[in-house]
């Protein structure tokens, strides 16, 4: 028997997973990340459920397996650069490592997710796949015959800073009318606010939507056919297989997916051939799950990684 760890270091949440070989939730906790994200107490939290992931987990320990956010250094085994967390030049293994002599893996937070999809969930049955996770932002990764497609500086397929409205709102970026300003979960929130005055979260947007109630259906359905316009645009310069949607929104189900859909599939009206979209299997779990795996696809010789 054998078991393996999974971290995913967001902007706001620590997530922690342990798992069986065949990535089987045994155990899992969520902790809020430091408020001031300052490095020791960050890495102090990280220890801390590693270690009691680690108590309670049964037979050998394959690993560790990080989702980080940001820039990525693969040299050292941490972060270059994190806009979420302010953090430059973080070894985050090597602190790691400081305390806990165990087998540490790593893989960018949204390519994790992606890496979750393709070799353990819904993206398992193809080859050549698009994934796209759309939460408080939006990203994606592509993954072409089960290698990731990273691009020549760590910075392919950032798809939520596609423009598809040049008269559209201002996105955290700087630059205006980005897929992520129109269709993820905080520019929902963002324009049910401006059209209803009272701030209200994403899931009570959806439940409010799927009721039919006015103005949250209409913030749902334009938001979803930017994404349905923003994907429709990829499908045309990578020609995916499938894609594969995940992130906390994808947790809203088939009911936003079809919402997506008539703003995707009406635009190939030339050909026939149109990638399914499809949920993923992970969700909001997406991130985590990957990095749990990364010990376990070492193990099975699957994937081709860096081990720490
Ligand atoms: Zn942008």
């Amino acid at each position: 028997m054998a078991f393996s760890i999974g971290i995913d270091l967001g902007g706001t949440t620590l997530a922690g997973v342990l798992v069986d070989e065949e990535l089987n939730i045994l155990a899992e906790e969520k902790i809020p990340v430091d408020r001031e994200k300052r490095v020791e107490k960050v890495i102090g939290d990280m220890e801390l459920l590693i270690r009691n992931f680690k108590k309670k987990g049964k037979g050998d320990c394959l690993g560790v397996g990080l989702a980080l956010p940001g820039l990525l250094d693969w040299e050292r085994g941490g972060i270059v650069f994190s806009e979420n967390l302010n953090w430059r030049n973080v070894p985050v293994i090597p602190l790691l490592k400081e305390k806990l002599s165990l087998p540490f893996f790593m893989e960018h937070d949204v390519r994790s997710g992606a890496v979750a999809e393709v070799y353990f969930g819904a993206a398992r049955p193809f080859q050549d796949v698009l994934y796209v996770s759309v939460g408080t932002g939006i990203a994606g990764s592509l993954i072409w015959k089960r290698n990731i497609i990273r691009g020549a500086h760590e910075a392919s397929a950032e798809l939520g800073h596609i423009v598809v409205e040049p008269n559209g709102p201002l996105c955290r970026c700087g630059n205006i009318g980005c897929l992520e300003a129109l269709a993820s979960g905080s520019a929902m929130e963002r324009d049910a606010f401006h059209l209803s005055g009272k701030h209200v979260k994403g899931e009570e947007i959806f439940e409010r939507a799927q009721e039919g109630v006015s103005p949250y259906q209409e913030v749902v359905k334009r938001a979803s056919g930017f994404l349905g316009l923003g994907l429709f645009n990829l499908v045309q310069i990578f020609d995916p297989e499938v894609i594969i949607l995940g992130g906390g929104v994808a947790e809203a189900g088939e009911w936003w997916l079809e919402m997506i859909r008539e703003g995707y599939e009406n635009r190939f009206f030339w050909t026939p051939i149109i990638p399914p979209l499809l949920l993923g299997q992970f969700r909001g779990r997406a991130s985590v799950m990957g990095a749990a795996g990364l010990p376990i696809l070492q193990k099975r010789g699957e994937y081709s990684q860096s081990i720490y």
